[in-house]
């Protein structure tokens, strides 16, 4: 059932968008002394080498770093999306490795921070492991990420942010995404949420429904979503997006920022971005 591995899809423009989104919830988080907790409830392996056969397959990191590497403009707005790609890819013959979301995570917190990790799937489990062990800030999981909201929560410091990113291989896992996100409000209410979706053509795409029951919560909602490409009729991934419950002040304005030149870098054909406020804030 498990079949799904990031390695195929790291640093493609879904990738881009949620660590950019991640980045700046972080920028948030560490506006404040008070230290706090991230819990990464589908943490993939942590990193991932682009030159090799995974990532290869179908260069799909090509649709998302591969053109914004070196954008100015993108680099002034989110340096420490930038400044975490950057370390890690040190030699002069461009991009070959790409973070995943826990080394975001860890890199851009301080030494007063927690950092949770949940990862089901054995191999991405162990690599994981192997990459974070060290790192006494980070607890690594093998365990489901669903259920986590309910057995971790509410984090420990209670401050911080839950991202929620799985791979959508199974249908239910967008019942499983409202109903964990459901679970988490009622432990964790002045948490952050942030829910990664997919758009996918036609056929296939539940992301509207998603964002209809996601906004019937009735908690602050923000929304995100860049579409490389105008919605298929069949299958495929045209685009993705983010919706982020009890957003913190300021992102909007950001977010407004950043859109269009990521947009106008990462689109392959009609395409559209959005950006809005599906319930505001008291
Ligand atoms: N968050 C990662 C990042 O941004 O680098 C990527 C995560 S990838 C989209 C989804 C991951 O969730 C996969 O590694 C998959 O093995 C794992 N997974 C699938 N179902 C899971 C579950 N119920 N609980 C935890 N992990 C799960």
């Amino acid at each position: 059932m498990l079949s799904y591995r990031h390695a195929f899809h790291a640093g493609n423009h879904a990738d881009v968008l949620k660590h950019m989104v991640l980045c700046l919830l972080l920028r948030h988080l560490n506006k404040k002394d008070k230290p706090y907790a991230v819990l990464d409830t589908h943490a993939g392996a942590g990193m991932y080498a682009l030159n090799q056969a995974y990532a290869q397959k179908n260069s799909e990191y090509m649709s998302g770093i591969g053109k914004i590497l070196h954008h100015r403009e993108l680099r002034d707005l989110v340096p420490e999306y930038y400044q975490v790609i950057d370390s890690i890819n040190t030699s002069k013959s461009g991009i070959n490795f790409y973070p995943g979301s826990p080394l975001f995570s860890c890199a851009l917190s301080r030494e007063s921070e927690r950092i949770y990790l949940c990862e089901l799937h054995r191999s991405e489990f162990e690599t994981v492991y192997k990459n974070f062990k060290r790192d006494r800030r980070v607890s690594i999981n093998h365990t489901d990420g669903f259920e986590a909201m309910k057995s971790m929560l509410p984090l420990n410091p209670k401050r911080g942010l839950c991202l929620i990113d799985p791979s959508y291989e199974l249908k239910s896992d967008y019942t499983q995404v409202l109903k964990a996100l459901k679970t988490g409000l009622s432990r964790f209410p002045t948490g952050i949420f942030a829910i990664w979706y997919p758009v996918l053509g036609k056929l296939k795409d539940h992301s509207k429904n998603l964002t209809f029951d996601i906004k019937r919560t009735n908690a602050p909602l923000l929304q995100v979503e860049l579409n490389i490409d105008g919605q298929s009729d069949d299958f495929g991934m045209n685009g993705s997006g983010m919706l982020i419950v009890n957003y913190p002040y300021g992102l909007y304005e950001e977010l407004e920022q950043i859109m269009g030149p990521l947009f106008t870098a990462l689109k392959d054909g009609k395409g559209s971005a959005r950006l809005r406020i599906l319930n505001e804030k008291d």
